[in-house]
């Protein structure tokens, strides 16, 4: 059985766990640095980045974090955890700073202005539906790094080897395909 970790500090941490637990895997709240040893996976929720930082540094969890992800443990981010995994932020410090991507924080308004699309995404599945809550997109990738789906012009999940991002919330639907994508894929 895979052994996921799920951040746990802050943000959509039971939605996660619950969509692991359906594809059949373990899951392991992380919260102190202990709880990392013998992941197979882990998943970084959407919530707020900044908030989440505070927590990071509280918890001394950024640096384990980092060497985890530069030693190829896979790893899942979403919304705020995609903003955590850049190595650019626009017009903020980077936090974990391993994906090859730059990142820009609420592209689409303010909180009102969340809304849910289906996208259709060759690698994984037609009409998935995605929620956008004060998302992030990906303004750039390096080289190397796969472009898996697009909404309005905008990048919106993109893997770099190991590493898998997302500007939504695909935890907050019914529809596995993405976390089982990340799963069976990449872990
Ligand atoms: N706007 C949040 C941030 O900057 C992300 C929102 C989310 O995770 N739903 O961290």
């Amino acid at each position: 059985m895979k052994k996921i970790g799920v951040l746990a500090l802050q943000g959509a941490v039971r939605e996660h766990v619950n969509m692991l637990e359906a594809l059949g895997c373990q899951t392991v709240l992380v919260k102190y640095k202990e709880h990392l040893e013998g992941l197979d996976g882990l998943v970084l929720p959407g919530g707020e980045s900044t908030t989440m930082r505070k927590l990071l540094n509280r918890y001394e969890l950024l640096e384990p974090l980092r060497t985890l992800a530069q030693q190829g443990l896979p790893m899942f981010g979403t919304c705020a955890g995609l903003i955590l995994l850049a190595k650019e932020v626009v017009d903020h410090d980077p936090h974990i700073a391993v994906m090859d991507v730059v990142v820009a924080r609420n592209s689409y308004g303010r909180q009102v202005d969340s809304f849910e699309v289906d996208l259709n995404i060759a690698a994984i599945g037609d009409a998935i539906p995605a929620v956008f809550i004060r998302a992030p997109h990906i303004v750039s990738v390096g080289e190397g790094v796969e472009v898996l789906a697009e909404h309005d012009g905008k990048i919106v999940l993109a893997r770099d080897g190991h590493l898998l991002g997302c500007s939504f919330h695909p935890e907050l639907t019914t529809d596995l395909r993405i976390v089982e994508y990340f799963v069976t894929t990449m872990v």
